[in-house]
């Protein structure tokens, strides 16, 4: 006989964790499945060490700053490996935390690679399984193209088990992990090439964010090469790369390629036609409640190839439980006005729809407000980045249906204003709320 469970979750990452703990705080018997470290992608390989290495790199552009503020600061060297080793402490002090708070909460942790045997009973290393829910949350992971060569690049999960500064890397993709990459990387000191399939990156970001980072991002001195796909690569008896691209344009002497050009659902070994689900354009179709087409299957995460973010899949898979356990019938994730933030230097924050989708849906009726300016914190330092903040409204009212912004510190304000969104805020309310002075997001509630 399998082992019964109220809710199983396939994937000890946001979404399935979440799951889980939920369904325990309900009171009932819940299992997570995990084959590599508890956290997931976001803990592991994505948002947490991503974030460690932005904030090296903010550092690092303190200190150049700090000269213009009257501190004789001498940068005698820079410790990558220092940096690497600290943050992976930080990130297993995460995962030891993850056990502890699993076993407090009665989650039973199954360790191993789990697949479906029919709707409701998975097995892992032999053992079965078995639950009334089971929600499956096995995340996604990064694409190699097959292109001759690409296995001696490495994805960002290499670029997260990078324990030596590569002095000259090429960033392949112009997706927010490429140009989070290759940002840090230049902040702390690499050659960056950013090699992009099109004009820019970003593709799907407001304008203003995406002609600001670009303008910032040159001159910080990364080398962005529009246009150029890798179309073979090889490893010269130097031990560097050298890379062949379209158009015949030879780039060479890399010490890292680091692949950034998507990812995908990883689910491979879930034998899901055992449970009776098909995938949809390689990602498990769900409902707005998270449903698949299965009874007590359900879906969370980035394996459902929607709003691919950490809080996404945390928020969606909460509210499946408060639906399933908590008698809340009609709770589930709304997915419009999702805010996400790029942490690039300098960030970008964004909610809402940008000028294009708005003008696409609602026309004559859009209009936008726009500012750039230095921000104050520039007021003394020599290298001076811009701040850039567009609002798109709608209608008569001025409805605020997005907001777009890029600079110093943006990545902190656009919580609040997610929020103000979200209630349906007009320019009027924006206008009504008494500035902050001195900051760069008075600018928001002050444009004309
Ligand atoms: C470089 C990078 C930076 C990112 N930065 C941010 C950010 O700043 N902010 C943000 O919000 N999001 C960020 N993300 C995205 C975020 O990490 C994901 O959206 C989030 O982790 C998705 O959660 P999930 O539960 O769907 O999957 P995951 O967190 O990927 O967890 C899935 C888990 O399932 C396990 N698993 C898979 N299949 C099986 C199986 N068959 N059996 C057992 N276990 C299995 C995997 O090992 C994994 O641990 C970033 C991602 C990357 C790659």
């Amino acid at each position: 006989m399998p082992k019964h469970y109220d809710l199983i979750a396939i994937g000890a990452g946001s979404g399935g964790l979440s799951a889980a703990e939920r369904a325990a705080l309900y009171g009932k018997k819940a299992a997570v499945i995990e084959k590599a470290r508890l956290g997931g992608t976001c803990v592991n390989v994505g948002c947490v060490p991503k974030k460690v290495m932005w904030s090296a790199a903010a550092i690092s552009h303190a200190l150049a700053d700090a000269r213009g503020y009257g501190f004789d600061v001498v940068v005698n060297d820079f410790d990558w490996t220092q940096l690497v080793e600290s943050r992976d402490r930080f990130i297993q002090g995460i995962n030891d935390w993850y056990t502890t708070y699993l076993a407090d909460s009665n989650v039973d942790v199954i360790r191993g690679e789990a697949r479906f045997v029919d709707a409701h009973t998975v097995e892992v290393n032999g053992e079965q399984y078995s639950a009334d829910h089971i929600v499956v949350a096995p995340g996604g992971e990064p694409i190699v193209p097959p292109v001759p060569g690409a296995e001696h690049g490495i994805t960002s999960d290499g670029f997260f088990a990078l324990k030596e500064q590569p002095g000259r890397v090429a960033v392949v993709g112009g997706g927010y992990i490429g140009v989070e990459v290759a940002g840090l990387l230049r902040s702390l000191g690499s050659e960056v090439d950013l090699l992009v399939r099109s004009s820019g990156f970003l593709r799907g970001f407001d304008a203003v964010v995406r002609e600001g980072l670009m303008e910032e991002m040159v001159n910080a001195g990364v080398n962005i090469l529009s246009y150029t796909q890798v179309e073979s690569m090889e490893k010269g008896e130097d031990g560097k790369l050298n890379v062949h691209c379209t158009g015949g344009h030879e780039l060479t002497g890399f010490d890292a390629l680091i692949w950034a050009v998507g990812r995908r659902p990883l689910t491979g070994t879930l034998n899901l036609e055992a449970a009776g689900i098909e995938l949809e354009d390689g990602c498990i179709p769900t409902d707005e409640f998270q449903n698949t087409r299965v009874p007590g299957v359900y879906a969370v995460g980035d394996a459902t190839g929607r709003a691919q973010l950490t809080p996404v899949a945390i928020a969606a898979a909460r509210r499946l439980c408060d639906r399933l356990f908590g008698g809340q019938s009609e709770r589930r994730l709304d997915y419009e006005n999702i805010p996400s933030v790029v942490f690039s230097h300098p960030p970008i924050g964004t909610v809402g729809l940008t000028e294009t989708e708005a003008r696409e849906i609602h026309g004559e009726a859009v209009k936008i407000y726009q500012t750039r300016f230095t921000p104050m914190y520039h007021a003394l330092t020599e290298h001076k980045t811009q701040t850039a903040m567009k609002l798109v409204c709608v209608g008569a009212q001025e409805k605020v249906v997005g907001c777009h912004m890029i600079g110093h510190g943006v990545d902190e304000m656009l919580q609040g204003f997610a929020v103000a969104i979200r209630m349906g805020a007009t320019k009027k309310d924006f206008d009504d709320t008494v500035a902050i002075h001195p900051t760069s997001s008075e600018e928001l509630v002050t444009m004309r």
